[in-house]
């Protein structure tokens, strides 16, 4: 008898309950989790700046994520540091898409308040405290070693929101593990948009405290965690516990919010509403993390004018990923060379842009038709 051994790797997250269980009648257990990585492995299979889906899957796995409660915060539990489930930030004011985007113009560097949403000095007279009460939060690599990626799920929290939904006819258990899996899908997201786990740097002056970073990664987080959240329990309760978790995520704060409309407009299907293997749109927020500028900046000021209804200020050239088309203003195109950080070549008032042919030339789109460049 001979035995067949498939060669296709099996994914399995790393998930450890350091509450020992306290939540399990409700959540289940910590390893029911372990597989919900292969329906994200479906949208990572074509991955990000060139890397191997399955390299990336398995960087996915290795992050430990933790089942805590809040009394656990802000302490040592078998030698993991489980960080505050809370915390203050200090808004200077409203926030100001005008004047955020003054602060991300170096020759005013100090002048002006990071567009009302955040502030180091917090001597602006018409700031406030806003209060933020973590669900889950995911680490990022600090080059430390006491602090690698990790992800931390409140799971006391999962379960009082399902036992105070009233919603609908579910039961708390199974309302509890739907929750449970978007919220690991939804930090894994985090993860998986990292610039640092495809080792490249984000460039400077543009990081999450930046209320815009936030705004469309938290949108994006929650549209790919939709998206996969077939959860623990398959796609029949997947469907049974969709309208709890589209309320849920309705309840969100800005930006969050927007990640049903994405999901809904199907941002991480192909264009047969299959989970796709390649997301465009979300590649092209990679790319914009990567090459932040002030042009950079100006486009996602438009960007955040128009509240998420188009992209059109960067898009990659096709069956070329490593070029990025930025759009100026005025509709004027750039190609940027995204490894070499190069402008390569720059076309005036194109309709659009892109590539045709084995040598993927790259081909704007003008009033005259088609111009290559
Ligand atoms: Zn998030």
């Amino acid at each position: 008898m001979r035995l067949i051994i498939s060669k296709k790797p099996k994914f399995k997250l790393t998930i450890i309950d350091l509450t020992n269980g306290k939540y399990e009648s409700t959540i289940g257990e910590a390893l029911d989790y372990v597989y919900i990585i292969n329906d994200l492995k479906e949208i990572i299979s074509a991955s990000f700046f060139n890397e191997d889906g399955d390299e990336i899957t398995k960087k996915l796995c290795e992050i430990p994520i933790y089942f805590v409660d809040r009394l656990q915060s802000n302490t040592v539990v078998d030698g993991v540091h489980i960080p505050d489930d809370e915390w203050n930030e200090y808004h200077c004011g409203e926030f100001d898409i005008d004047e955020w985007l003054k602060s991300k113009d170096p020759s005013k560097e100090g002048e002006v308040c990071d567009g009302g949403a955040t502030s180091k000095s917090g001597k602006h007279s018409n700031g406030r405290i806003e209060h933020h009460d973590r669900l889950a939060v995911y680490v990022s690599d600090s080059g430390d070693k006491k602090e690698p990626r990790q992800i931390f799920i409140w799971v006391d929290k999962i379960v009082e929101i399902a036992e105070h939904d009233t919603n609908n006819g579910l039961n708390v258990e199974d309302k509890a593990k739907a929750l449970c899996s978007f919220v690991i899908l939804h930090e894994l997201s985090h993860a998986l948009m990292d610039l640092g786990l495809y080792s490249k740097s984000y460039k400077s002056n543009f990081t999450y405290s930046d209320y815009l970073y936030r705004y469309i990664e938290e949108a994006y987080a929650n549209a790919i965690a939709l998206t996969c959240n077939k959860g623990i329990q398959g796609d029949d309760k997947a469907c049974e516990t969709l309208p709890f978790i589209r309320d849920f995520v309705l309840s969100q704060p800005e930006g969050y919010r927007d990640g049903w409309r994405l999901y809904d407009n199907g941002v991480c299907l192909n264009t047969d509403r299959k989970i796709g293997e390649f997301l465009p749109e979300i590649e092209q927020w990679m790319y914009v993390k990567f090459l932040f500028d002030d042009y950079v900046a100006l486009h996602l000021r438009d960007f955040y004018n128009n509240k998420l209804n188009g992209l059109n200020f960067v898009k990659l050239v096709k069956d070329n990923p490593k070029e990025v088309a930025v759009k100026h203003p005025y509709g004027k195109w750039t190609i940027l060379d995204c490894q070499k950080m190069q402008f390569i070549n720059t076309a005036d008032q194109y309709d659009d842009i892109c590539t045709i042919g084995k040598d993927s030339d790259i081909v704007a789109i003008g009033k005259n038709g088609p111009i290559l460049i």
